[in-house]
């Protein structure tokens, strides 16, 4: 018998941990955040930077009888400003601690100089994926007017990947199970078989393996996707009964979900493989093939999910990346 989200919110609230859900300006739409009613109080994540989103927080945490300022701990769940730009503010107003991932503290603390650091390495790599530049150059204006709905984040409370976070009525394992963001941290209560996953798996979508600049500042081009699929593996292990996600409704089978979206990664691998023995292409090409022109906002998206397919072609030893110099293109090896 599995449970209905509903009945799954309804467990988890009676957990104490409420699904407070925020306005955000992007196609995404609400952004679930958590209240956990235990000491200390604890919020996990915010909501972006937004006036509506702080009304929200102050409203929905009303309903619980509670308010910003009573606040002690917020917990970041991974680096993207849907979920953390009202962070500071609501740390100005309740003096909570901050929890994060410690190896993402201090790209959370120079959001403006990481954001910047953010879009040239986007554009580098649409570049060199075959995007025109005047596709580049727009979406880099569009992640620009974007950048005010994030903020700096001072974590005062550094977590290391499995490091227990005790409460008075319950432990938090945080568990670095990067994929969707390089520092996507899930929170698992063992003894009430919870999951609090955020972005790393949500129901009614498959979570992007977006391409970004790797946690320890080398400029390797990290294989998101490979490392997205790997890290829902090891979820896939865990027996959760719940799993509230970052956006949408909880999940309450996460090994059937898991096991969907490897199968459709996997057929979506061999559609790129057939496009790719057709012809070389680039990632650009590819895309084009796949879903044709799509909005200048969807570009680094879609490009994001076929080098990540075409990673995991090459890792088989498929195909092999042929680099004219200026724009890299993808063949097979047979
Ligand atoms: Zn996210």
């Amino acid at each position: 018998m599995t449970m209905t989200p509903d009945q799954a919110l309804e467990q988890a609230a009676l957990a104490g941990i409420h699904c407070l859900r925020i306005p955000t300006p992007f196609a995404v739409g609400r952004v679930n955040c958590y209240l956990i009613e235990d000491e200390p109080l604890t919020l996990i994540d915010t909501g972006p930077n937004s006036g509506k989103a702080l009304d929200e927080l102050q409203s929905q945490l009303a309903e619980h009888g509670h308010s910003i300022d009573d606040l002690e701990r917020i917990i970041v769940t991974h680096q993207h400003i849907d979920h953390l730009g009202l962070v500071e503010i609501v740390v100005q107003r309740s003096g909570a601690e901050v929890a994060a991932l410690g190896i993402a503290a201090e790209r959370l603390a120079n959001f403006d100089e990481d954001a910047e650091a953010e879009d040239r390495f986007a554009v580098e790599l649409m570049l060199r994926n075959g995007i025109p530049e005047e596709v580049t150059a727009a979406l880099r204006s569009v992640s620009r007017s974007f950048r005010g709905w994030g903020s700096h984040v001072t974590v005062t409370k550094p977590l290391e990947d499995g490091q227990s976070l005790p409460f008075r009525d319950r432990i938090l394992q945080a568990i670095h199970r990067p994929g969707h963001s390089p520092s996507d941290t899930i929170f698992w209560d063992e003894g009430r078989k919870i999951l609090v996953a955020a972005d790393h798996l949500i129901a009614h979508i498959s979570s992007n393996p977006l391409i970004s600049r790797p946690l320890d500042g080398s400029d390797k081009r990290p294989q998101a996707l490979v490392t997205y699929i790997e890290s829902m593996r090891k979820t896939r292990e865990m027996p959760a009964e719940i799993v509230l996600s970052g956006h949408g409704e909880p999940i309450t089978d996460h090994v059937a979900l898991i096991d969907d979206r490897i199968a459709k990664h996997d057929r979506r691998k061999e559609k790129i493989y057939k496009l790719i023995a057709e012809q070389p292409r680039s990632g650009y090409e590819l895309a084009q093939a796949i879903w044709g022109n799509v909005a200048v906002t969807q570009a680094f998206l879609t490009l994001s999910e076929v080098i990540g397919h075409a990673d995991l072609l090459v890792n088989e030893g498929r195909v092999r990346e042929a680099d004219d110099g200026e724009v890299i293109r993808y063949e097979t090896t047979g």
